[in-house]
Parts: structure tokens; C-alpha cells; sequence
């Protein structure tokens, strides 16, 4: 017998509670079968057809039919991301790429003109500057994004879609959302944001005007380093068209498996990501301060190019990533990072554990980016282990590389 109580309490209205109230509650409901408290992990793949299965869609995504088509675990965290980002809808994904791709291969048809940002995440390179351009005839520009005029000179007739990253995967860099979705949307053009460094904790894209938030919920949002997912909040309208296509048709789901994860570790979102923004803003000004760096780029500090953009748009904090370059040769990089001994060099970010990349100056996307970077750098990604140890962590792998 299914217990009214309960279920009238969690079929609240959530959209007047605060953020981490959110975090909690939405997407979570009591099992209807066996009154459990947390929705379980639906692992099938195919649902028990109607009486008359003939009518149906195949390709369709609002019945459960098969589990490519949609699957409740991924449906209950779609209502939690899209609550999480102040979006109407959301759209779940197996990877941050599949979201990116999916997003992309959904609007964009040949001829039309794409404007990107020179720091996205590696994928998006390919995808809109070899894959799309070449393959599909989408046409692409790649500009500055951190300042506005670069984006408004190359606006064309058929402009279809801007794309940013803010904060810049891997060098931190800041674009003005607001300013730009502004711009967009003057000029009859679309404007999505990969919102993963700062997460919806400390970033709102959909608020600040943009018309797509996207999420690598490998990140932030699971925050554990144990799952991948991506989402695109959005309008309704668009993303059904993702549904369908990139979805269905290009097969890009998650398992529930995965979105289980991902609900799971997102409850703990805001509290993981207060002490991301403690810690990285510490070490930040930490690493200002060290003899051996040369420049330190975190949005947080006010010696940072794009501080002021960067304290309109993010509260409460600026996220736990940021990236920094040594007085150093090439393998005395390689050197510094294997003498660390918490903090891991591995890719990824946003994971509970401290993540660092050395980029070395043979990477091919070097020239993209601002001069102070050709030479190399590290990409860091501050995790929420107690900051005096990560700290020392840092201290001591300088002074074995004989920097300090
Ligand atoms: C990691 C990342 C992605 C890709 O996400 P995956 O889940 O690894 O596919 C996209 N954008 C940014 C900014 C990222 O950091």
C-alpha cells in the first residue's frame, strides 16, 4: 500500500526552497513499490509494452519503452540539474562530451556559422574546428572571448550559435556572459556556456541570459572521480530536438548506473564546492607569494585579469581550479609534480582529491592562448583535503626540485 503521507511530501514544489535544500531533495522521491526513502537503481533496459504496442514511437523519449530512449534514474537527475541551474529543462548525457556533441550535431546544420571561445576543453576544439567545419561544412570562428568586440566583429549573416567557456579550461580565463548573451541575442543568435569549472554552485549561465548551460558532471557535480554524465540545460524546445537526436538516434546515454552515482554525489554539491572555493582561493594566494611562479591565473584574485567579470557573475566563490607556471625547464615540471604526494597528477578535475596536469610547451593549442603560457604551465585542480597539508604538499615538492 502506497503511504499518501509520504508521497504528498515529497511531491512538494521545491522551486521556493534554496539552493542546497535542492541539492538534497529534488529528483529523490519514496519508492512507490517498497516505500525506500532513496529511489533505487532501475538496471533494465526494456519496460513492459501497453496492450497495443503499435502506435508507438521507437524513436521517441516520453514513454519508457527502452532504456536509449530514456531511463528513470537519468529522468529524476535531469529534474535535479535543471532545478540545480535555474533552466527549464535539462537533458542528461553519458559524458560532458556526448552533451557538447549532442548539443552541437542538434543545431547546427551546414552552412551555418559557429563563433567559439580560443579556451574550451579539448573536444570542442576538434569537434567545431576539424570535425564539423570539414565534415559537415559548418562554418567556425575561433575568437578571444574574454573580450566582447572580438566576438562582434566576426558576427555573420548566418551566425547561428556562440560558444564560451567560463571559467577556461585549462587557463582560467573569464568571458562576460551576460554582456555576451546580450550580444547574441540582438543578433538572432543562440549562446551556450560550458559552466564546469564554476559549477551552478557558484555560476548560473541560464540566469545571466545564456540560452544553454553545459555541465561535465564528471566534474563538480558528481565530485567524486568515480562516474562521467554531462547535461545541456536549456529550453524545452531545443533540447527535445537533442533528445531525439543525440540521444536516441547517436545513442549517447548514460547508464543508471551512472546518473545514480551522480545523483548521489551531487547532494553534498554545495558543501564540497564552499571548501573547493576556500582552499583554491588560499593556495592561490599562497602560490602569488612563492619566488618560483611566475604567474598564478585564478578568477579570485584581484590581480587577475578578469577579477571584476568574474565577481559580477560567480558568488559565492570562483570554483577550485586554477593554473600557474614555475621558474623552471621542462623536466624540472615533470620533476616538482612526481614529488607530490597527495595531490595527484592525473587528469579531470573537480574530484573530493587534488588533481594537477602539466601542460608542457609542445601542446598544440599553446599558441591560442596569451604569451605567459607558451612556456608551459599546471593546471590545478584544488581539492577539499585540509589546506595547510596541501600547502606543505606543494612546499616540500619545490624544495626537492631544488626551486626553493
Ligand atoms: C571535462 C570537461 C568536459 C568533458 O567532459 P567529459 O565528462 O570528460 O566528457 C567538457 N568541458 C569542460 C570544461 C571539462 O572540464
Amino acid at each position: 500500500m502506497v503511504n499518501k503521507e509520504h508521497e504528498s511530501k515529497y511531491n512538494k514544489d521545491y522551486t521556493k526552497f534554496n539552493f542546497q535544500t535542492r541539492a538534497v531533495h529534488v529528483g529523490n522521491n519514496v519508492d512507490k513499490e517498497t516505500q525506500v526513502i532513496k529511489r533505487p537503481i532501475t538496471m533494465g533496459n526494456s519496460y513492459r509494452l501497453p496492450y497495443d504496442p503499435s502506435v508507438i514511437n521507437w524513436s521517441g523519449f516520453d514513454e519508457n519503452i527502452y532504456t536509449r530512449n530514456g531511463g528513470s534514474n537519468q529522468k529524476f537527475l535531469e529534474q535535479k540539474i535543471a532545478s540545480m541551474e535555474g533552466g527549464k529543462d535539462c537533458i542528461i548525457l553519458g559524458s560532458g562530451v556526448a552533451a557538447l556533441s549532442g548539443l552541437f550535431f542538434s543545431l547546427l546544420e551546414s552552412k551555418d556559422h559557429v563563433i567559439f571561445s580560443n579556451v574550451t576543453y579539448i573536444a570542442v576544439y576538434r569537434l567545431l574546428n576539424e570535425l564539423f567545419n570539414k565534415k559537415f561544412n559548418v562554418e567556425t570562428t575561433i575568437v578571444d572571448t574574454t573580450d566582447i568586440n572580438n566576438i562582434k566583429k566576426e558576427i555573420r549573416e548566418n551566425t547561428k550559435l556562440i560558444h564560451i567557456e567560463t571559467p577556461g579550461n585549462p587557463i582560467i580565463s573569464i568571458a562576460d556572459i551576460k554582456k555576451i548573451a546580450k550580444l547574441a541575442h540582438n543578433n538572432n543568435i543562440l549562446l551556450s556556456t560550458d559552466n564546469t569549472l564554476a559549477s551552478p554552485y557558484n555560476q548560473r549561465p541560464i540566469e545571466l541570459g545564456a540560452d544553454f548551460s553545459v555541465e561535465s558532471l564528471t566534474k563538480y557535480i558528481n565530485g567524486h572521480g568515480d562516474s562521467m554524465g554531462g547535461s545541456v540545460s536549456g529550453r524545452k524546445k531545443f533540447l527535445d530536438i537533442m533528445r531525439s537526436q543525440a540521444q536516441v538516434n547517436l545513442g549517447s546515454v548514460i547508464s543508471p548506473f551512472n546518473a545514480w552515482l551522480i545523483q548521489r554525489g551531487s547532494v553534498t554539491l554545495p558543501l564540497r564546492m564552499e571548501q573547493h572555493n576556500k582552499n583554491a582561493l588560499h593556495v592561490a594566494k599562497f602560490l602569488e607569494d612563492l619566488e618560483p611562479v611566475k604567474f598564478v591565473s585564478y578568477p579570485g584574485l584581484k590581480s587577475n585579469k578578469g577579477y571584476k567579470i568574474a565577481k559580477k557573475q560567480m558568488s559565492p566563490g570562483y570554483g577550485g581550479v586554477l593554473s600557474f607556471s614555475l621558474h623552471c625547464n621542462h623536466d624540472e615540471y615533470n620533476e616538482f609534480v612526481n614529488h607530490l604526494n597527495i595531490i595527484t597528477s592525473a587528469v579531470s578535475l573537480g574530484h573530493d582529491e587534488s588533481l594537477i596536469v602539466f601542460i608542457g610547451e609542445e601542446d598544440e593549442r599553446l599558441h591560442l592562448y596569451p604569451k605567459e603560457f607558451h612556456e608551459g604551465f599546471l593546471r590545478f585542480s584544488v581539492g577539499i583535503e585540509d589546506c595547510e597539508d596541501i600547502i606543505n604538499d606543494i612546499n616540500q615538492a619545490l624544495k626537492k626540485t631544488a626551486l626553493i
